[in-house]
């Protein structure tokens, strides 16, 4: 499987990543991609950056070191009803925008029932393209009405690689991330792979991810991200009349 698009990463203005967006470009052109999306964690996150760094994306071209930048944002869930922590008219202007549980920015119970509703919530949004790593054993949800839901309103769903990893923080995210998977396969519903690299050397780096994929024969075509046209179309904020 070809992946031409990334669609989550972050640069030095989420706090606890490593690279310029310049940098990032250019390992993703380098690794042969066309294009990246960078995702800074938005304004809920310690340490990440100001409100006015999202208000002024405007002025970041596009096109660097022979990629297409889709600039945005992961925003927080912060809470059942499943409201996010930037407004709606900064999130019109991005490019992109993931949603995702961060345990710090959560405020709620950790049952199945309350997670599942808060990402349900949050899927409401008309622009929340793609749900971040649902994929944490410490937040569990129930993956048949997360596919479902996501179907319903065209939401990606993400498979985060970085969260795959056997050293990662989260819990059990190989069995939940493959529920996940085997419950969009069987509804049709479509997911993005992410690499969510927080230093240039990770970009498109989809290793636990591909494994996965494999290991259930999972349709390709329900991989948004395989073409960057693809990828852009099937954002719900592109998706609009
Ligand atoms: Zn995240
Ligand atoms: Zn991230």
């Amino acid at each position: 499987m070809n992946i031409e698009i990334d669609t989550h990463s972050h640069t030095l203005a989420s706090g606890h990543a490593y690279n310029t967006i310049r940098e990032m470009a250019d390992a993703a052109g380098k690794k042969g991609l066309k294009g990246l999306a960078i995702t800074e964690h938005a304004v809920k996150m310690p340490g990440t950056c100001h409100i006015y760094y999202f208000q002024n994306l405007r002025v970041v071209p596009r096109r660097q070191c022979g990629i297409e930048l889709l600039l945005g944002t992961e925003l927080n869930i912060l809470n059942e009803a499943g409201e996010v922590d930037l407004a709606q008219e900064v999130l019109q202007e991005m490019d992109i925008a993931i949603a995702s549980i961060h345990l710090p920015c959560y405020k709620g119970e950790y049952s199945k029932e309350m997670i599942t509703r808060a990402y349900v919530n949050a899927m409401q949004n008309e622009y929340v393209d793609i749900i971040g790593h649902p994929d944490d054993g410490r937040v569990p949800v129930d993956m048949q009405v997360l596919a479902q839901e996501a179907k319903r309103t065209g939401t990606l769903l993400e498979v985060n690689n970085s969260s795959l990893r056997p050293e990662g923080f989260r819990v059990n995210t190989m069995d939940n991330c493959r529920e996940m998977l085997l419950e969009c396969k069987k509804l049709g519903t479509m997911v993005v792979l992410g690499s969510d690299s927080h230093v240039d050397a990770d970009i498109a780096n989809y290793e636990y991810a591909y494994r996965l994929l494999e290991e259930i024969d999972f349709p390709e075509e329900l991989v948004a991200n395989t073409a960057l046209d693809k990828l852009k179309s099937s954002l719900k904020r592109n998706k609009k009349a």
